[in-house]
């Protein structure tokens, strides 16, 4: 049996091969990025000016008292200043204009006018002016074919709007792989069934669809019986169909767990079947000779979320992290397996605590919605007290 570090590195290196789209930009927003995305120019690509107010030459005016020559708008071609004791009036988002290396505020000056001349009489003291002020430099942000974003990124408004200012109209994403979810079990009935008494409704294939749809992919469910034939037959036919599959149930020691023999028998080359952890441990994995990936997860619904959280979500949602929290409370395990405890989190003192539900184990999944996460206890130790740091693994 292997262990979950040894699992999970497996599954990272075992993953789907996504083939390339190219999609308008606002179709993107969610999707993974499949190309570098590089600067065009410079950010920004001239010295802008930063504050509506008043553009001059620091070294050469009084700063007293500033004559007024000319006005740079925004979205004009850049002026140039005649007179080097003179200022122009700037506005925001406006080329700076040449001759000039410094911006003061419209409410940092009245404008008096004398004459046909225009004065600006400085209302601030002459130290609170820095040469440079309010002028944003061409390239200081970013320079002309540096990478902005990496590929593998998931794209965000704000990575819309760095491939909007590139001119990026059109931009290459990841496909979302096609997924099949399979519940398996003689007992289940859909959710608009009434269950006779020794059945129950199917919750999995719902938890695992609503998981992968807060990442914006899309599954298709089905529902297999513990027959051999019938497994067999329909593997045969999800698995030419999709890319994917996630399998809960049929994977442990019953008489009529018959899911690792059948992916076996359709030809999978399997990469491991248990993993030395509790909940979850008859977890199978595995790959078809053309890159297709199947999870089989154990049917208990905890057993099922946690292996999902674990394994597969890491391989669709380039965004988790690994994170950590601290127990609140002791607890005691001895088997040499890593124990996921479901936790609620909370903050204290600044420090994200996790308070275990230990609830009645990996059928107790009315528990979960009490929790945000799995506290991971390792398989090494047996006491894990209170204070003690370790590894978590969200799905709230
Ligand atoms: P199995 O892994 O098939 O041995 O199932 C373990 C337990 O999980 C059994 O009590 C099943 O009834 C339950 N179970 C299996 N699949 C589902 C499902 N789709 N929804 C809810 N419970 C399930
Ligand atoms: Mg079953």
């Amino acid at each position: 049996m292997i262990s979950v570090e040894e699992a999970l590195k497996i599954v990272l290196a075992n993953q789907h091969e996504t083939t390339v789209s190219e999609v308008p930009l606002l179709s993107s927003v969610g999707r993974i990025l499949a190309e570098n995305i590089y600067a065009d120019r410079d950010f920004p690509p001239f010295n802008r000016v930063a504050m509506d107010g008043l553009a001059f030459c620091f070294d050469e005016v009084d700063l007293q008292k500033i004559a007024i020559e000319n006005i740079q708008f925004a979205g004009e071609a850049q002026k140039t200043l005649q007179d080097i004791s003179k200022g122009i009036e700037v506005m925001t988002g406006a080329i700076l204009p040449l001759g000039c290396d410094t911006v003061l505020r419209y409410e940092d000056f009245n404008i008096q006018q004398d004459g046909k001349v225009k004065f600006a009489c400085i209302s601030i003291p002459n130290e609170e002016i820095k040469k440079g002020q309010n002028v944003h430099l061409q390239g200081s942000d970013r320079k002309a074919e540096e990478v902005l974003l990496q590929k593998g990124i998931k794209i965000s408004p704000a990575e819309i709007a760095v491939m909007a200012t590139v001119g990026k109209s059109i931009v290459k994403v990841q496909n979302t792989p096609k997924i099949a979810l399979i519940s398996t079990g003689d007992e289940l009935v859909d959710i608009e069934e009434t269950p006779l008494a020794y059945q129950i409704r199917t919750s999995n294939a719902y938890m695992l669809a609503a998981a992968l749809q807060q990442i914006g992919v899309a599954a298709t469910t089905f529902h297999l019986i513990d027959e051999e034939k019938v497994l067999y037959q329909k593997l045969k036919e999800i698995i030419e169909s999709y890319d994917i599959l996630l399998l809960s149930g049929g994977v442990s020691a019953g008489k009529k767990d018959f899911v690792p023999a059948i992916l076996t028998d359709l030809g999978l080359e399997k990469l491991f079947h248990k993993v030395a952890q509790k909940p979850g441990k008859p977890m199978w994995f595995g790959k078809t000779k053309a890159g297709k990936i199947i999870f089989a997860l154990p049917g208990n619904p905890v057993s099922t979320f946690l292996c999902f959280c674990k394994y597969v979500l890491p391989t669709l949602n380039s965004e988790i992290k690994h994170e950590e929290v601290i127990l609140d409370k002791e607890i005691i395990f001895k088997p040499d397996l890593t124990y996921f405890v479901p936790v609620k989190t909370y903050f204290e003192a600044g420090k994200m605590m996790a308070k275990p539900f230990l609830g009645s184990g990996s059928a107790d999944f009315a528990n979960l919605t009490d929790c945000d996460g799995f506290v991971e206890l390792p398989a090494e130790k047996q006491v894990f007290k209170a204070g003690e740091i370790f590894g978590f693994v969200r799905f709230r």
